[in-house]
Parts: structure tokens; sequence; C-alpha cells
């Protein structure tokens, strides 16, 4: 494996850039986890791995921050791996900061997604953003003012 995050050597696009390819294929206006996902384009940020399929979000568990998509091997190497290459440089400057983005990881199993806890408005903010039902720990939340 490289030292060097596969993201690093891809070049940033501004959100304008991204918004506009976004809109060639979509007429709905795109969430920043949609323009990461765009940016992206299907491969893992660190090893380039095209896995459109099975990317999954990493997230910066002191922030709760989402960092980027990442294969799943990647994902639990991420999670295992010390300070070393190229770890330390995903983490210092994932997709996220590089296309200036903040996008609070939601967990859409349930379960916590910090050490400390994020603001559940934070989290139900997200998740709306993202268009996926908000998840409260231990359950879903049921919204009884939502019409079926
Ligand atoms: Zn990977």
């Amino acid at each position: 494996m490289s030292d060097v995050p596969a993201c690093h050597t891809w070049p940033v696009a501004t959100r304008e850039e991204l918004v506009a390819e976004w809109h060639q294929v979509h007429r709905a206006p795109p969430s920043d986890d949609d323009l990461l996902r765009l940016w992206q384009d299907g491969r893992c940020a660190v090893c380039a791995v095209p896995d459109w399929g099975s990317l999954v979000e990493d997230h910066d568990w002191d922030t709760g921050l989402t960092r980027g998509m990442l294969c799943r091997s990647c994902n639990v190497k991420e999670g295992n791996a010390g300070d070393v290459m190229p770890w330390t440089a995903f983490r210092e400057n994932p997709p996220t900061r590089m296309l200036g983005m903040q996008i609070v990881y939601v967990n859409t199993f349930g379960g916590p997604t910090t050490r400390t806890q994020v603001p559940e408005a934070d989290l139900r903010a997200a998740a709306g953003k993202l268009h996926i039902p908000y998840v409260q720990q231990g359950g879903y939340c049921d919204d009884e003012s939502a019409d079926g």
C-alpha cells in the first residue's frame, strides 16, 4: 500500500463544479454526502479500488464527522492502524476536508457515532439532509405526526 492516500492525488473540485456535474444527471439538489460520493466516483479514498457497491462511510470518532468513503478492507485497516502512513495523512486531510465539507456521520444502525455525544439536533438535521430516517440511540424514532 502506498504511503499516500489515493485521494491526495485526485484533483480537488470546488462545490460549484461538483454541483454542476451532479445536475447533469440529477434534478434534485445534492447533499454534501452526494457530492462526496460523486467526487470519489466509486473509488476507495485510500487504495483507489473502484468498489461502488460496498464503499462504507468512514468517520472520526472524536468529532462525529464523516471523513470519506473507504472500501471495507481499508475501513477495517483504518480502525486498527496506528499513527502510520497512509492513515495519518488520510486522517489529517480526508476527502471531506479536501472538499471543504462538514458531514455529520449518521449511524444508520443506531449505534453511537462518537466517544462523546453529538447533539441530537445535529444528528436529526444530518439524517434529514441524507434523506434517511433518523434513528435514535436504541431504536427507531417514531414521528407520529407524519402521515404514513
Ligand atoms: Zn481501500
